[in-house]
């Protein structure tokens, strides 16, 4: 496939980044994942906002502009495989000499972005979709979850607890029992047709799908919709579960740590609002 580092659009296997990189000695970068369908894509705007916050929170200068990143993206569409397309972008400090942890000074960021194939976005339809069997831990990650890092050492770990026990993502509580996030999706929780998640913080990653779901439900639903602290006995007790994620949209959650969520079957809120966001996505 083709890809693009540091301006220029080549083969994969040219794209070179010296070990020297930051990225890779530090994990100190910011990414982003876009999806994108027949060339359209979700959340362009808010993503890349998204990215040129992260990448000020961490003094990471960087020039490139909205439309820049909107040619990056439409280019690699069309050097690519069409159809469904998520793309990565990714920048970090850049390739010093040494390796010493105070940020450089006089060093050019390293910015690279590829496609690859997605999944067609999950149709609301109740039989079809794809349903999500998690367990739950301590958040064990660092207090700064909402900067979008490329330093996913405690997000992998925490993905791959659930691996490890057959099941598909793993929701995360902090030392009060309260609900943050899960390993890389955001969490939403239904009681009697209340729709919460948590409110933004240090604790949790500010997820476009998140925030492009809760603007539709309020334009377009007449759903009660929270951003508030909820706590794990509240999810241990809700009626449906959600993950939201730019590649899974709104996915129902059929158990929690071996218990069924609710009834145990893919919820009636669900079905409206995976039918909402379908509808409404590309306005956002
Ligand atoms: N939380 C974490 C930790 C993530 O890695 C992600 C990314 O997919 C999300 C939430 C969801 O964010 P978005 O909806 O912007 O994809």
């Amino acid at each position: 496939s083709i890809v693009f580092l540091n301006g220029e659009y080549l083969p994969q296997e040219q794209a070179k980044i010296s070990p020297m990189d930051r990225g890779f000695l530090f994990g100190d970068g910011i990414y982003e994942v876009v999806p994108t369908y027949q060339g359209e894509a979700v959340g362009f705007i808010p993503h890349i906002e998204r990215m040129q916050s992260g990448l000020a929170s961490i003094g990471i200068q960087l020039d490139y502009t909205v439309e820049d990143w909107q040619k990056i993206i439409q280019t690699l569409i069309a050097k690519n495989e069409s159809g469904n397309r998520g793309i990565y972008l990714h920048v970090s400090r850049g390739t010093d000499t040494k390796r010493a942890h105070a940020y450089p000074t006089g060093i050019e960021p390293t910015v690279f972005a590829f496609s690859f194939e997605i999944p067609p976005a999950p149709a609301p339809d109740k039989e079809g979709v794809k349903t999500f069997n998690v367990t739950s831990s301590e958040d064990l990650r660092w207090k700064r979850c909402n900067i979008k890092s490329t330093s996913l050492l405690g997000n992998v770990m925490h993905y791959q607890q659930s691996q490890d026990l057959g099941m598909q993502e793993t929701i995360l509580f902090n030392q009060q029992q309260e609900l943050t996030e899960a390993s890389s999706c955001n969490v939403f929780v239904v009681k009697n047709n209340v729709i919460a998640t948590p409110a933004l913080d240090n604790q949790l990653l500010p997820g476009v799908t998140r925030k492009l779901l809760l603007a539709i439900l309020r334009e377009h639903s007449s759903f009660k919709v929270e951003e508030r602290v909820i706590t794990m006995e509240e999810v241990r007790d809700a009626d449906e579960l959600w993950l939201t994620s730019s590649s899974k949209e709104v996915a129902p959650i059929i158990t929690l740590d071996g218990t069924p969520v609710g009834n145990g079957s893919v919820g009636d809120v669900w079905l409206q609002a995976q039918a909402l966001f379908s509808q409404y996505k590309y306005q956002y």
